[in-house]
């Protein structure tokens, strides 16, 4: 048996470098106790010693890093022996990390999404508030994660609140920044954190601000902001009051957003991206990998919706990638359009499908799905503001004009959108996929062509 000890709750270091030398030697899942702390080196009476790792021997597909970098932080403390056991058997297989229907990368899958979302929520619900110390005025929170991801969101709020000296206390893990350096210390408990002060006020008001009163359509802002973390938040005591007050808001806070940004669009449009990535509006986040976010320049002129990221884009995390994309990749240059300037997104920002087997079967999103997620949509156009939309498809079409029309009869002409800008409809390049007939398919794929030099020209 060999114990293997981990320095750190979310050593994600120690547990790869540990399972490089044991996947290379070889050695059985079923060999390896995982433990947290100094080595037990007599507790099963056995050597731990670790053959050097011979790394050209041990090659893994990258998707297993990123999803063994995010499952380390799970609280299941079968995260490690769980991981090992995909790893050894991709050294057989290693084609085995895609295959959904799998019930151990299903599995890690979940936990990795758990992840995710448990370092949004804390991204999204830590409430700070004021005290003072020798050093003048420190602000400090009490929070209490799921799983082991305080180290990992360091970065987060030391970017966010970079000129503030802060301390987020949970009860695994302390951390504090002087506006220089991050500090660690032991975990506290809720009664060392303050408890209400002046800043309450201060996050009423910007929560008034940054209510969006979309997600209420859905019910969605309150299953975003989980009744537990409620008494952390001055600002729950507003819901009612802001509910009443919704649409006026809606209007005003879409006057003002872009302007606040202080010109950092590319800033904002990380920080609405990573927000995206833990998005539970609607159901879909439960069966696809992960969000897949729009891609491009943020001063692109034009931006393209399509339908929703396929097997492919959810894999991978990125827009177009797909057969769809490359036919779509093909079209732009024969339309003389450079792909590289262009803004790509989906309608929808998960996959949606149906599992046959060991496939996942395209799914077509329903109008519920594509209502709650034109909140995303809706605000890459806030920040981007491109000056023509195109919209691939029926579903992308429903999306930018915000109701079901037939392709047929709203193609190739431009569209005043009431948000600002042009809108123009053309078909989804996955029906060119579809079509059987060659001759059929090269005439379909002319008229795409032209829809897109069409946009162009109408874009300008
Ligand atoms: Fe959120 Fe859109 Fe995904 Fe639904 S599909 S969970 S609204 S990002």
């Amino acid at each position: 048996m060999r114990v293997i000890a981990l320095s750190a709750e979310d050593d994600f270091e120690g547990w790869r470098d540990a399972a490089r030398a044991l996947a290379s030697a070889r050695v059985p899942p079923s060999e390896i106790v995982w433990q947290m702390g100094e080595h037990p080196a007599d507790l099963f009476g056995d050597e731990a010693v670790l053959e050097p790792a011979t790394p050209a021997a041990l090659r893994v597909p990258r998707a297993f890093l990123d999803l063994a970098q995010s499952v380390i932080l799970h609280s299941d403390p079968q995260r490690f022996a769980l991981l090992y056991t995909l790893l050894a058997g991709l050294i057989e297989a290693p084609k085995r990390i895609e295959d959904r229907a799998d019930p151990l990368v299903r599995r890690l899958e979940e936990m990795a999404k758990q992840v995710r979302r448990d370092i949004h929520k804390m991204r999204a619900f830590v409430r700070f508030r004021e005290i003072a110390d020798d050093a003048g005025p420190r602000f400090v929170a009490w929070f209490e994660p799921e799983h082991h991801i305080v180290r990992a969101n360091a970065r987060f709020f030391m970017d966010r609140f970079a000129n503030m000296r802060w301390s987020i206390l949970t009860p695994e893990l302390s951390i504090h920044w002087d506006g220089e350096t991050l500090s660690e210390a032991p975990g506290a408990s809720r009664a060392d954190a303050p408890s209400g002060d002046a800043i309450e006020d201060v996050w009423k008001t910007y929560y008034a601000s940054t209510f969006n009163p979309a997600r209420l359509k859905t019910n969605a802002m309150l299953k975003e902001m989980p009744r537990r973390y409620w008494k952390n938040m001055p600002e729950t005591a507003l819901i009612g009051e802001l509910v009443a007050g919704a649409r006026q808001r809606e209007i005003a806070m879409v006057q003002t957003a872009r302007e606040s940004l202080g010109g950092n669009i590319a800033g904002a449009w990380e920080r609405l991206r990573d927000e995206a990535m833990g998005c539970t509006r609607c159901h879909l986040y439960k069966h696809a990998a992960q969000t897949v976010f729009g891609e491009g320049p943020v001063d692109a002129r034009m931006m393209f919706v399509g339908e929703q990221p396929g097997d492919q884009e959810d894999l991978s995390g990125q827009p177009f990638v797909g057969p769809a994309g490359q036919m779509f990749d093909r079209a732009m240059a024969d339309a003389g359009i450079d792909r590289a300037a262009v803004y790509v997104t989906n309608a929808v920002k998960h996959f949606k499908f149906e599992q046959r087997g060991k496939r996942r079967i395209h799914a077509r999103p329903d109008a519920g799905e594509i209502s709650a997620c034109r909140w995303w949509y809706a605000q890459e156009r806030l920040l981007l503001r491109p000056e023509m939309t195109v919209a691939l498809g029926a579903t992308a079409a429903r999306q930018i004009l915000g109701k079901t029309v037939t392709i047929s009869a709203m193609r190739g002409r431009a569209i005043d959108l009431p948000e600002g800008g042009v809108g123009w409809v053309t078909i989804h390049p996955s029906f060119l996929l579809r079509l059987p007939d060659k001759a059929r398919a090269e005439e379909e794929y002319a008229l795409f062509v032209e829809d897109l030099k069409g946009a162009a020209r109408a874009g300008k």
